[in-house]
This record gives C-alpha cells, sequence and structure tokens, in this order.
C-alpha cells in the first residue's frame, strides 16, 4: 500500500488484500496479528498525511462483513 506513511496506525505492519468493494476504493486487509483493516485506498500512489488513507480496524469476520455491506458511499 502504497499510501501508508510511517505515520500511519498499519505502518509496519504485514497485511493481504482480503476482499475490495466493488463500488468504491475500500479494500479490507488482513494483518499479521489476523486482525482486519479496512481502509480507503486513494491511488495517489504517493504517501499519504494521517489519517489518510483512512483505516477503520476490525477485529472479525462478522464485524468485516457488516462494514463491507454497511459503509457509505
Ligand atoms: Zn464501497
Amino acid at each position: 500500500m502504497l499510501e501508508v506513511g510511517p505515520a500511519h496506525e498499519l505502518f509496519g505492519n504485514g497485511f493481504r488484500a482480503l476482499a475490495a468493494c466493488a463500488g468504491c476504493d475500500r479494500v479490507v486487509f488482513m494483518l499479521d496479528d489476523e486482525s482486519r483493516a479496512m481502509v480507503h485506498l486513494t491511488w495517489t500512489g504517493h504517501v499519504e498525511s494521517p489519517p489518510w488513507p483512512e483505516t477503520v480496524r476490525m477485529g472479525g469476520f462478522i464485524a468485516t462483513e457488516i462494514a463491507m455491506d454497511q459503509h457509505e458511499h
């Protein structure tokens, strides 16, 4: 994730993409500790200043499903 700079909460985590929203630029990532985070990518190709990219941490599968279903566009 190019947008995550050293001051961002996810910097230094290993993560892999689990799911992407078909309607916007939010992508759910699985982190090293197996928690999940939904990140609103900016696709600017450079490091953003926190709080960007906007990040929502989620504990588990159900919370992830709800976040993907109910976020606003
Ligand atoms: Zn969306």
